[in-house]
């Protein structure tokens, strides 16, 4: 049996880059706390942990030392208080989200009311309503946008939505403007790595007669991509870890397909790669 990479997979530049700003503070600096898991994948967060990075969910939680902001970024307050405490930032927004919040204070300082697409418990959409200090709003579903959101709505996206899906809400929102709407700005805040990924696991689906999703089964990201990979109509199989593969997935298989979601190291897909190598398959 072949086994063949998508083009894209795997951890994206934003994550990779906190990822490796974190590692560096732990091998130069020492221990530090992480806001939120610095990546959702629990055997990265479990190694950094073994290596000194400590997950809290407040910064309440973190007296002394380093607090590091994860790739999803944090509203102003939380920069404002981690000066005041005079704690040491180890900030890894992502410069993609860091853009979407620069858009965000700077229309709604501009008067705009900010309509986010985008889910308001997750954490970088609650970053970007901070930003915004009380003048923006976030939903996916234009039904629950209030009618009269002023004369001036400006709106955005969290960065892992897809563009069209974004731009179809921007249509359906217009569509149901109020009368006393008189400008509207859209900008596409959304980031083209998770793209990437899906066109490149439609793409290997041409050859491949399976495909395997490498992440995990709680992260966002990962799931999407196994939707994707289910789509295109060739069985598929989301696994967390290479012990999970099950050779009579594949035992009519010639040539499977492997990807891996945003939040997945490399050295798991090399696992996974391996251990389908040694799997018979079909010849
Ligand atoms: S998916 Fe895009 S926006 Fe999100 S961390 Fe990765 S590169 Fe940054």
């Amino acid at each position: 049996m072949r086994v063949e990479l998508a083009e894209v997979y795997g951890f994206c530049p934003g994550v990779r880059r906190a990822v490796a700003m974190v590692e560096a503070h732990l091998r130069e600096r020492g221990p530090l706390a992480t806001l939120g898991a610095i990546v959702h994948n629990a055997q990265v967060v479990e190694e950094l942990s073994r290596r000194g990075a400590r997950v809290v969910e407040d910064l309440a939680a973190v007296w002394e030392g380093a607090v590091a902001i994860t790739a999803h970024g944090a509203g102003p307050e939380v920069f404002e208080e981690i000066q005041r405490r005079g704690l040491l930032l180890v900030d890894t927004t992502c410069p993609i989200v860091r853009r979407a919040q620069e858009a965000a204070r700077a229309l709604a300082e501009a008067g705009f009311c900010v309509l986010i697409y985008g889910e308001e418990a997750h954490p970088e959409v609650r970053g970007l309503l901070a930003w915004t200090r009380g003048r923006g709003l976030a939903t996916l579903d234009p039904a629950d946008v209030p009618p009269a959101l002023g004369e001036r709505l400006a709106l955005i996206s969290q960065t892992t939505k897809g563009r069209e899906e974004f731009w179809r809400f921007v249509a359906a929102v217009v569509e149901r403007r109020s009368p006393e709407l008189q400008e509207v700005r859209a900008l596409d805040t959304t980031c083209p790595e998770t793209g990437r990924r899906y066109l490149a696991v439609r793409e290997l689906a041409q050859r491949a007669e399976a495909l395997v999703v490498v992440g995990s089964r709680t992260s966002a990201n990962t799931r999407k991509l196994a939707e994707v990979a289910r789509a295109t109509g060739r069985p598929t199989f989301h696994i967390e870890r290479a012990e999970e593969l099950q050779p009579e997935w594949f035992r009519e298989v010639r040539r499977v397909g492997v990807t891996a979601g945003a939040s997945t190291p490399d050295a798991l897909v090399r696992e996974v790669v391996a251990r389908l190598e040694q799997m018979g398959g079909a010849p």
